[in-house]
């Protein structure tokens, strides 16, 4: 076989191939957008996850790391917002789009602060099968210096940031970050805005997971709280009901396909996403997520 024959069979078999290469090339003509949100909290989008910031006399905290193929966009972005140096990072979970920055941000000063899975994960050498990638061991500098497991409250810049343990949803490291006096919660890749989300079985994601996730965000927050996803816009509490909704309404449609017998290749060839693809199909493809629903069901 020819290596792109190789390619085009295993994109075939594993429609997530190459998405870790291709984000991570993506991040170095990636443009940074900066939004302030409300009182001292920011988010920074465009590369990889969606970065919180707050700012102040205790230096900068962020949340989540980006790519370091944007790092000098993202030092300017941090810049336009403050001269406050960055002394404190936290990842909302392992993924590489979340913590490939950690080791400049470490670097540069920060402290970084995450799940025990989190640490695990980067540790060692860790195989995502739905991305056919395998990610060695992260340099010292870019380890979580500091873990726990259930949760975790930083007073920091005259903000309380709750952070709290999801138990396994997208993967089995994720937090969410909320800032209690701006009411701006970072619910990291529990949400994925207008987009279909990954989900990262082989370190403890599942379908059943992200939705348990995503009713705890609903229950988190009210119809003025700002909700950061990991992917897509900052958005409000209708359109994460909008997400929830998809997820369920997906799940029991492959679910009784499932339940007929229908083989994964049946399934996706019988579109079960179809009516949902022109909103929520153009980061992670339509049958790569009916894949995702189909294994957890
Ligand atoms: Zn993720």
């Amino acid at each position: 076989m020819t290596s792109s024959s190789t390619q085009a069979s295993s994109q075939a078999q594993n429609p997530g191939a190459g998405l870790v290469q291709k984000i991570r090339g993506e991040a170095a003509t990636a443009t940074i957008t900066a939004q302030l949100l409300r009182g001292n909290v920011s988010v920074l989008m465009g590369s990889g996850g969606n970065i919180a910031v707050l700012s102040g006399l205790d230096g900068k905290l962020l949340i989540d790391a980006g790519m370091p193929a944007s790092r000098s966009r993202i030092t300017e972005a941090l810049e336009r917002i403050s001269s406050d140096p960055i002394t404190h990072l936290v990842n909302t979970h392992w993924h590489f789009d979340h913590t490939d920055g950690n080791e400049w941000l470490h670097s540069a000063g920060a402290t970084i602060l995450a799940h025990e899975n989190t640490r695990k994960h980067l540790s060692t050498t860790t195989r995502v099968e739905d991305w056919d990638y395998t990610f060695p061991p992260s340099p010292p500098g870019a380890l979580p210096a500091e873990v726990f497991q259930t949760e975790r409250t930083l007073q920091l810049n005259g903000a309380t940031i709750v952070l709290r343990h999801y138990g396994p949803a997208h993967t089995d490291s994720d937090i969410s970050a909320h800032f209690a006096e701006a009411d701006v919660l970072h619910v990291g890749d529990t949400w994925w805005n207008g987009v279909y989300p990954f989900i990262d079985y082989s370190t403890g994601g599942s379908i059943d997971g992200t939705i348990r996730a995503a009713e705890v965000n609903l229950a988190k927050v009210s119809a003025t709280t700002l909700i950061i996803p990991g992917h897509g816009p900052v958005g409000n509490k209708s359109q994460l009901i909008e997400f929830r909704d998809m997820l369920t309404a997906i799940r029991a449609r492959v679910a009784a396909l499932k339940k007929q017998g229908q083989s994964l290749g049946e399934v996706i060839a019988s579109k079960p996403t179809s009516t949902y693809d022109a909103k929520w199909g153009s980061l992670v493809p339509p049958n790569l997520f009916a894949k995702l629903v189909y294994v957890g069901v």
